[in-house]
């Protein structure tokens, strides 16, 4: 059994330094397995392909749900630009109650525009 870990920012610095398919790009998982004088790396492909094989999960599920996790990420991006820009232009809301609150509450300083 393999003890896998992701690659961190060190990258997959054991000879062939690349996964099993030849590809380095995109997360690597190293197996710290080096059955042949090379260490055994695998790329997010090669796995989703074994774990395809061995029934786990469905591959085009995971890139639809990958890509459905980026449009919402950006749509909650959009949606918190538009929020900011909402509460940049925001201009107080005050009820007649809180007018005829604060007109007695300081009765100099009344709101224009108010009847006592
Ligand atoms: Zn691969």
């Amino acid at each position: 059994m393999i003890q896998p870990r992701f690659i961190g920012d060190e990258g997959a610095v054991v000879w062939p330094h690349t996964c099993i398919c030849g590809s380095n790009s995109g997360r690597l998982t190293d197996t710290l397995k080096e059955p042949a004088g090379g260490r055994v790396y695998l790329c997010d492909r090669c796995v989703s392909a074994l774990a395809r094989l061995h029934g786990f999960v469905h591959g085009d599920a995971i890139d639809e749900a990958r890509a459905e996790q980026q449009r919402l990420a950006d749509r909650v991006a959009a949606l918190e630009q538009q929020v900011q820009e909402a509460v940049a232009r925001q201009t107080r809301v005050v009820s007649v109650d809180e007018l005829i609150a604060a007109s007695k509450a300081a009765p100099a300083a009344e709101p224009e525009g108010v009847a006592a």
